[in-house]
């Protein structure tokens, strides 16, 4: 099942996005037997109400057409910071090393750690589908992408183990770990100013529910303007998302609607040669396999 969050009648409400690439309000799909008109609500509603809700999106049609939807973030306003992951893919550590290499002081290891490295975003930095990434000047022009395949909690719990982890799961969507470059490298080694300009979480276009979806090997692209920047496997993760709960939820309850946006692969922007940041006017797309494609423009501030 897609769940999604989009305007009616100018208001963001839950919806599913049918087979017909239509999409439906709950609310209306389950018969008004509900109120549950946001995506956390589902989230909490229990799995009877999910069944239902599955049964009622199996058959519906002819909503409103995705062309024509206004979508949002699947979760608008997270309830409180997502959790991102760093160097989660070797060869992007792998150019961020060369990289980092032909300028400035060493902050970084030479070598992935043993344990993930872990930082967040606020909740204000997220956005949907199409809505505009604020360009950061005056602040900095050093504006770059990180596709990442985002994991929605569905059930809380402290201590996760490996093994239960993936039961804690309730689906995935796409992320964009818009990143403020030389801001990110400007405070003592703590990545979270650059990472925390409003605009700069990009999520979307929906959550596809985990029973319908195995994470473990889908492909992960980034294109700006068309061309294409990166192309890897999620199966190529240093640390696998049964590691990553594990870790995020010691001695930390994840709470349902939790997201863990779980790190980027080789081809972003300050790494390549010569380095390439986005400008205003361009267009940056994350697509994930068995997901959807989350587009967003960039604009300077007014
Ligand atoms: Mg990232």
């Amino acid at each position: 099942m897609r769940l999604c969050t989009f305007e009616q009648r100018g208001v963001p409400a839950a919806g599913v996005v049918a087979r017909d690439d239509t999409v439906l309000s709950t609310v209306d799909l389950v018969g008004g037997a509900t109120d549950e008109d946001d995506v956390l609500d589902l989230l909490l509603a229990g799995e009877e109400f999910l069944t239902d809700l599955r049964n009622a999106a199996r058959k519906a049609r002819g909503g409103i057409p995705l062309a024509s939807a206004k979508l949002h973030a699947p979760i608008p306003r997270p309830p409180r910071n997502v959790f991102c992951v760093g160097w989660n893919y070797s060869e992007h550590f792998e150019e961020g090393k060369q990289a980092r290499g032909q300028s400035g002081p060493q902050l970084a290891p030479q070598e992935i750690p043993q344990f993930p490295a872990l930082f967040t975003k606020n909740p204000a930095t997220v956005v949907g589908p199409d809505a505009p990434v604020f360009f950061p000047a005056p602040h900095s022009e050093q504006l770059d992408w990180e596709a990442e395949l985002a994991v929605v909690i569905g059930k809380g719990g402290r201590d996760i183990t490996e093994a239960a982890a993936m039961s804690h799961v309730f689906g995935y969507t796409c992320a964009n770990d818009i990143s403020v470059r030389d801001v990110q490298r400007r405070h003592g080694g703590q990545w979270f100013k650059g990472k925390n300009f409003d605009t700069h979480l990009p999520m979307g276009p929906w959550i596809v529910t985990a029973d319908e979806l195995d994470p473990s090997d889908l492909a992960i692209r980034s294109r700006v303007n068309g061309a294409g920047k990166q192309d890897s496997r999620t199966k190529f993760m240093v640390f696998k998302i049964p590691r990553l709960i594990a870790e995020v939820s010691a001695g930390c309850e994840l709470w349902p609607g939790d997201m863990i946006i779980t790190g980027t692969p080789a081809g972003v922007g300050f790494a390549r040669t010569p380095p390439e940041f986005l400008k205003v006017g361009d267009v940056v797309e994350v697509e994930i396999e068995g997901i959807g494609v989350l587009r967003n423009p960039i604009k300077g501030r007014s």
